[in-house]
This record gives C-alpha cells, sequence and structure tokens, in this order.
C-alpha cells in the first residue's frame, strides 16, 4: 500500500464520518433493475407470431448492454435473463433488496379482435385516469393468478375485481415526480428518436409499481396485436431501437437528477439543522405527521421532490427513508393539514408515531386518551 493511498483512505474516512450531510446530498444512480415482463409458463400476450414475454427479455438484456457499455460503473440486475417463471411479487423485491435507485419492468400490449390500435405507453404507480389504463393493470397485475396462494401473497387483491383497485387507490404511490420525469423522457424517445406513435405517459394500479421502494416505470413497447407493430418488435432491429429509446431515457433521467442533486447541495445543511431541533422536541409523544415519500436512500431535504413543503423530516424505519411533514400531536390539526399538502403530493398519508416508532393511528389514539 502506498504512502499516497493510506493519506487518501484516511482523508476519504474523515471526509465519510465529518461530512456526512454532504455525502447523503449526493443523489447518484448506482444501481438499476430491469424487469422483463413475464416468462416461463407465462407467455404475457400472445401474438399472432410471438410471445410478449420473449420480446420483452430481449428488450430487457439489450437495455441493460446499452447502459452497462455506456456507464460500466452502474450495477444492472435483471429479474429474469432466461425464461423463466418470477412470481409478480418477487420482482420489486428484488430491486428493493438491491436498494435499486430505478426501477423499469418492460411489457408489451395486447388487445383482443383488435389489430389496429398501436403505440407506446409508459406507466407510473398512480390512480388510473381511464378504462383503458384500467384494462392494462388488470391484465398485467393478472399474472398473479399463476401462482397457488395468490390471495394470501397479494394480500387479498384480486386483480380482475374493480373493488380491489379501490382500495389500492388508498395506497400511496411514491417517487411521482422521478417516476413521471423517467417516463416522460421514454416516451419523448420513443416518439422523436425511434419514430414510433406515443400514447403518452399513463398512470394506473400496477402491482410491480407499487411494491417497489424507488421511482419506477413500467413501459408497454407496443402491441403486439397489431401485425404491424408485432413485425417491429419480433425483429431484431425493432427490439435495438426500443432498447436504445430505453437507454437514451436513462442517461437523460441520470443527468437531469443527479445535475439537480449536486445544486441543491448546500443548502441541505441548514435545513436539517433547523428541523431536528423541532423534532426533538416532539419525539417522545405521540405525534402524527404526513409521510410525503420514502425511499430506500436518502435524499437532501431540499430536493425537487420535497418543494413547496416546509420542515421536511427524515425518519429511518427498516432500512427506508421516511419523509413527513406537519408534526403534531393534535390529529384534527394533521387531518387539515393534509387537505393542503394532497395538492403537492397526492398520495401523501397520515401516519402516526410513538417514541420515536411509527405505530397505527388507531393505537396512537388509544395511548393519547389513556
Ligand atoms: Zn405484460
Amino acid at each position: 500500500m502506498s504512502r499516497v493511498y493510506v493519506f487518501l483512505m484516511f482523508f476519504i474516512l474523515c471526509s465519510t464520518s465529518f461530512l456526512s450531510i454532504g455525502q447523503n446530498s449526493e443523489y447518484k444512480i448506482n444501481t438499476i433493475v430491469i424487469d422483463a415482463g413475464h416468462g416461463g409458463k407465462d407467455p404475457g400476450a400472445v401474438g399472432k407470431h410471438c410471445y410478449e414475454k420473449n420480446i420483452v427479455l430481449s428488450i430487457a438484456l439489450k437495455t441493460g448492454q446499452y447502459i452497462k457499455d455506456n456507464f460500466p460503473h452502474i450495477k444492472i440486475i435483471y429479474t429474469r435473463k432466461t425464461d423463466v417463471f418470477i412470481p409478480l411479487k418477487e420482482r420489486p423485491e428484488i430491486a428493493n433488496k438491491a436498494k435499486a435507485d430505478l426501477f423499469i419492468s418492460v411489457h408489451a400490449n395486447s388487445l383482443e379482435n383488435n389489430t389496429t390500435t398501436s403505440g407506446t405507453e409508459t406507466f407510473i404507480l398512480g390512480l388510473h385516469k381511464s378504462q383503458d389504463n384500467l384494462a392494462v393493470a388488470m391484465k398485467e397485475n393478472s399474472v398473479m393468478l399463476y401462482e397457488d396462494d395468490y390471495t394470501n401473497k397479494y394480500e387479498g387483491f384480486d386483480p380482475k375485481d374493480p373493488a380491489s383497485y379501490i382500495i389500492f387507490n388508498l395506497m400511496h404511490s411514491l417517487h411521482i415526480d422521478n417516476s413521471t420525469s423517467m417516463a416522460q423522457h421514454t416516451e419523448n424517445q420513443f416518439k422523436n428518436r425511434v419514430g414510433r406513435y406515443s400514447r403518452g405517459v399513463k398512470s394506473a394500479e400496477l402491482w410491480v409499481l407499487r411494491k417497489a421502494s424507488m421511482p419506477s416505470v413500467l413501459i408497454e413497447v407496443g402491441f403486439i396485436s397489431n401485425p404491424k407493430e408485432e413485425r417491429f418488435l419480433k425483429s431484431e432491429k425493432g427490439q435495438d431501437y426500443m432498447a436504445s429509446g430505453i437507454f437514451r431515457a436513462f442517461r437523460s433521467y441520470k443527468e437531469e437528477i443527479e445535475r439537480h442533486s449536486s445544486r441543491t447541495f448546500e443548502v441541505a445543511e441548514e435545513t436539517t439543522n433547523s428541523t431536528i431541533e423541532e423534532a426533538t422536541e416532539i419525539i417522545n409523544e405521540v405525534y402524527y405527521c404526513i409521510q410525503v415519500k420514502s425511499s430506500s436512500k436518502q435524499i437532501p431535504l431540499n430536493a425537487k421532490v420535497f418543494s413547496g413543503l416546509n420542515n421536511v423530516i427524515e425518519k429511518q424505519v427498516n432500512n427506508m427513508y421516511k419523509y413527513s411533514v406537519e408534526q403534531n400531536a393534535n390529529l384534527k390539526v394533521v387531518i387539515n393539514k393534509k387537505k393542503e399538502i394532497k395538492k403537492l403530493i397526492p398520495d401523501c398519508f397520515i401516519v402516526a408515531y410513538y417514541k420515536g416508532k411509527q405505530i397505527p393511528i388507531k393505537e396512537a389514539k388509544n395511548i393519547q386518551k389513556s
């Protein structure tokens, strides 16, 4: 070990302990998970001459290769690299375990008795705004029916029952800004560079996105029920084009969020100090707050995702960073505040804490009563 090396190591160790806030505010993409939909016994959509599972696997692998060639330091994890069945549940779990910075799920569309509809669409998690989006969600979520005890595994969720989606609506979707950005870059690339017809960015209640604790998108690369689009997607060239589109979208997304994080570096420290003081006052009592975000990676408190919010507080719960606002012991006050916060973060929700631990709201109320 050379002297210079020892000195460098010493310097790095010092920096990490003293400059931890600065370190944490660097938001770099290190790991991504690429999820080729379906596989094995689940063919996905069935075209005249191909299966969805094969097309999306090829595009997923090509996308990963482009990213690897251009950003060798980024770790790329595939949920599958071959024609195997992977339960829906496991796909986001792979990403969560790897603390991935981005989850990209690749799918292809189809419509029964329809050979004319075509185009790409990229989904983020959210409320479905049309019956078409609900239909895509139902179709993509239905792969859980391939598993024996899906009712237990998927918390009683029935992918074919519209009522299940009402409960889904009440659940939170996280990372909405970053997911939207990746989705927009993807559709832009498909439309402007690959020359596809883009149906745009959409939101739907997709299980695979809901369970991913990082920015995530589900890309529908086209309709294999349309013979022309099927031909394109089945061809090596078509798959290459689509993969390069996703790669370029990823590159723009990466540049965008990393540029943003370096700009916000300096103010992060001030915000942290003032919020810590306020937080300690109420930490030992029951309090409620509005959770606006959670992430496997630490996010600078003045990041774009928190813009418009005051006194964002960070909490580490089971390897996750949870961000909340409007901490207050009075639940009614927090419920009222939620109406305002909802305008900025539509999927925010109220949580309760006691002695630093997250507890059910009902339990919090009982503690307060006693
Ligand atoms: Zn699919």
